[in-house]
């Protein structure tokens, strides 16, 4: 059974760990030349390393040299191992280093042939405190020599690599990493001081686990830059916890000497202690870190207020994600910039800016509630790295997988207190490095504000949107207007021309109808009198068929005249021209002499025709002797044709201000609705036509115009339709004479020229 102490942990700690990487390694890739080489690189490490372990507790000598034998087979092994992965790695095949890769091997072999069946290399062992460690022989300080020029061979062909080839920034920077990691390496000769009696604690294993720190991520996972973030954690991680366990071992150590008694309550007492000092020392020398291993090249602090100083006064969306964009690329040198937007219910996010992602089309991404919550509404950005360690679940896989293709490295949250509007997306910075703490305090410094900023331009620009759409509508409603308008004008063009020409026929019209009556007229006056002559006997006796005739020819001729006289009033009324004589006149006198006329017509169709003058004498006044008879006689016409049988009377009333002239009949009579509408040019009753073909429908037309010319009144009463119908018309007596007339010759006087 082998004992572990503290002393042999840690030997025996890194001979595991190599074994592991060295497994990890060829796992990886075992075809790979340089994967092979490092695999030996852990092989050696690991059989060195093991080796000691086991020395240092052995206590019986056939044994311990026998382990020293095999531990230095492992580290004569090791440049060797080292020299072949270099060359793989930098892809070297040169001749001269062919040969010299001989040399070191036949080196190598003589060495070992030495050690193993001489004391010249190794000469027995020192005897320690913590454990026995091989004492250097003859030939020791040649492999020293031999280790010198290896270190120096392998530089050597790193610099010119470097040199010698327009690099990558991110290959020289894995470059650079490999080296600080083999320095490391390197560093732990330290323990060869032990081999010439030095009493030191071979802690050579420090600067191998930090290789292997460096080095493991770099190899495996060929990205370099994960190796500054993983670096970063387990040095800062050993740091605090080689602290702790040294205090502790500190402090047990000295409690053992001076209180021998309280070893449980002090070993309780360093166990609280260490709980206690352990996060707060990561903590410590996380910040020292950053400060010192891990520093940016920008000033974040000015960096912060010069973005936020200038998003403040953009109003417009693009221009600061443009801003973002440049800010970005120019203090981490990120190739890719992304904002997403977050939709309204938090469901989904939108692509709102992008240089260099690869979306393969895609627009919308679904927000994933876990990160969401562990860290965009905390206020914390996610980066990939860590939730693909520390994250990885079935919720977040798809997410994370996205996050992986389209090459994001961090998402940083776009947040107004709690609420989150979108995200900053981010590439991997240019230099292969990772994103430390102070550039992600300052995204989501940065972030917060463009958010309010991202916020007001969104707003603003729905208001401008809004006021274009407003103006588009207006200009659009405006055009339609204007076109209405322009129809609406020609219509209207058309239309009064249309009604210059319906004026213009109305006025020919007018003139032929005034013309063709007053040539009618006068034929038609004469006619009247040559029969009346000839009925009243001048021209010889008449035989009683004639007189018949004669008669009829009579009352035939009378209703034209009726007719032409009505149809040159219209024509008259319509053409302005209707003017009247207002002269001092006797009524009664008048209508008698109409109802003269009348008794011919009366008496052939055997209606009894009376006149009621009034009781009294009238007195003359002033009226249009005309066209009042014209009224009258108008009327009674209409009497005796819409009467079959029985009666038509006329009378005439006195009053001191008006006369009123009645004339009823016992004829058809009238239905309600055609009491005023017979008034009405052109209308005739609803039964007129099948009693009196002749009729025009003008008649009771002019007579409401000649009426209301006289200031009176003139309308129709029935009791119902063959109850006889009644026409009343009012003329008032206080009429100036011919005022019409009077009133014209004034204004032509004032105006001679019209
Ligand atoms: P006309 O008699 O030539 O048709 P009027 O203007 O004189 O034209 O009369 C208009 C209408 O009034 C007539 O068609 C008729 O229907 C009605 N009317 C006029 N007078 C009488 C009346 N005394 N009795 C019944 N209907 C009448």
């Amino acid at each position: 059974m082998i004992a572990i102490n503290i002393y042999n942990f840690f030997p025996l700690l890194s001979s595991i760990l190599f074994l592991i990487l060295g497994v990890l390694v060829l796992i990886k890739d075992r075809k790979s030349k340089t994967n092979i080489a490092f695999l030996f690189v852990c092989i050696s490490t690991f059989i060195w390393q093991f080796s000691w372990f086991l020395l240092f507790p052995t206590r019986d000598a056939a044994s311990a040299s026998l382990l020293i034998k095999i531990g230095w087979v492992g580290i004569i092994l090791i440049p060797v191992s080292f020299y072949n992965f270099a060359t793989f790695f930098l892809g070297i095949r040169n001749s001269l280093n062919r040969i010299f890769l001989i040399i070191v091997h036949m080196t190598a072999v003589a060495f070992l042939y030495f050690l193993l069946f001489s004391n010249f290399f190794i000469d027995g062992y020192h005897n320690f405190f913590w454990g026995l460690y091989p004492k250097a022989g003859m030939l020791h300080p040649f492999f020293l020599l031999f280790l010198l020029i290896i270190i120096v061979r392998i530089f050597y062909l790193f610099f010119l690599y470097y040199s010698s080839q327009s690099l990558a920034k991110l290959k020289v920077y894995q470059l650079k990493f490999l080296l600080i990691a083999v320095t490391f390496y390197i560093l732990s000769s330290v323990d060869f001081l032990i081999n010439y009696g030095i009493e030191i604690y071979p802690f050579g294993f420090i600067f191998i686990l930090i290789f292997l720190a460096i080095i493991s991520y770099a190899i495996v996972r060929h990205r370099l830059l994960d190796i500054k973030l993983v670096l970063r954690r387990s040095s800062v991680a050993g740091a605090s916890l080689g602290v702790v366990i040294g205090s502790a071992v500190g402090i047990k150590f000295l409690s053992r000497e001076y209180f021998p008694d309280y070893g449980l309550t002090i070993n309780f007492l360093v166990l609280a202690g260490a709980i206690f000092a352990y996060p707060r020392l990561s903590e410590f020398f996380y910040k020292v870190a950053n400060k010192y291993f891990f520093t940016s090249l920008y000033d974040s602090r000015k960096v912060i207020l010069d973005t936020t100083n200038r998003i403040r006064t953009i109003l417009e969306e693009n221009k600061i994600y443009k801003l973002l964009d440049d800010t970005f690329r120019r203090i981490f040198g990120v190739e890719k910039f992304g904002v997403l937007d977050l939709d309204d219910d938090g469901k989904n996010y939108t692509i709102s800016y992008n240089r260099g992602f690869k979306l393969e089309g895609k627009e919308k991404f679904p927000a994933n509630p876990t990160l969401h919550k562990a860290f965009i509404e905390k206020n914390k950005s996610i980066i990939l790295e860590e939730v693909k360690d520390l994250y990885y679940s079935k919720d977040t896989k798809e997410t994370i997988k996205m996050m992986e293709k389209a090459g994001v490295e961090v998402l940083a949250p776009l947040n107004i207190k709690k609420r989150t509007i979108g995200l900053l997306v981010l590439g991997p910075k240019e230099t292969g490095e990772m994103f430390n703490k102070e550039d992600l305090q300052l995204m989501e410094i940065i972030g917060g504000q463009s958010a309010i900023s991202i916020e007001n331009a969104q707003l603003y620009s729905e208001v401008v949107n809004f006021n274009e759409k407003l103006k588009r509508e207006v200009k659009k409603a405006t055009a339609d207007l204007e076109e209405t308008n322009r129809k609406i004008r020609r219509a209207n063009s058309k239309l009064s021309g249309a009604y210059k020409k319906l004026r213009q026929l109305d006025e020919a019209k007018n003139e032929f109808i005034s013309i063709a009556s007053h040539q009618l007229r006068t034929p038609l006056t004469s006619i009247k009198g040559f029969i009346s002559m000839i009925m009243e006997g001048d021209y010889g006796k008449l035989s009683a068929s004639i007189n018949r005739v004669l008669k009829k020819i009579y009352i035939s001729n009378e209703r034209l005249i009726k007719l032409v006289n009505d149809l040159l009033s219209i024509s008259r009324i319509e053409a302005g021209r209707f003017t009247f004589n207002f002269r001092k006149n006797n009524l009664p006198q008048m209508v008698s002499k109409i109802m003269d006329t009348f008794e011919l017509e009366a008496k052939e169709k055997n209606l009894r025709l009376t006149y009621h003058p009034p009781e009294k004498e009238m007195e003359d006044f002033i009226f249009d002797k005309e066209k009042l008879q014209e009224v009258i006689s108008n009327l009674i016409d209409n009497a005796v044709k819409y009467t079959q049988e029985g009666k038509v009377e006329v009378s005439v009333k006195d009053n001191p201000e008006k006369a009123r002239i009645t004339v009823s009949d016992s004829g058809r009579g009238m239905a309600g609705n055609e009491l005023e509408a017979v008034f009405e040019k052109f209308r005739r009753g609803s039964k007129s036509t099948s009693v009196d073909t002749e009729g025009t429908g003008l008649g009771l037309y002019v007579c409401q115009k000649i009426v209301t010319a006289h200031q009176g009144k003139i309308w129709a009463e029935s009791d119902g339709p063959g109850k006889g119908s009644r026409f009343i018309v009012e003329i008032p007596k206080d009429l100036k004479p011919s005022e019409g007339e009077t009133k014209k010759k004034a204004k032509e006087k004032e105006n001679p020229k019209s």
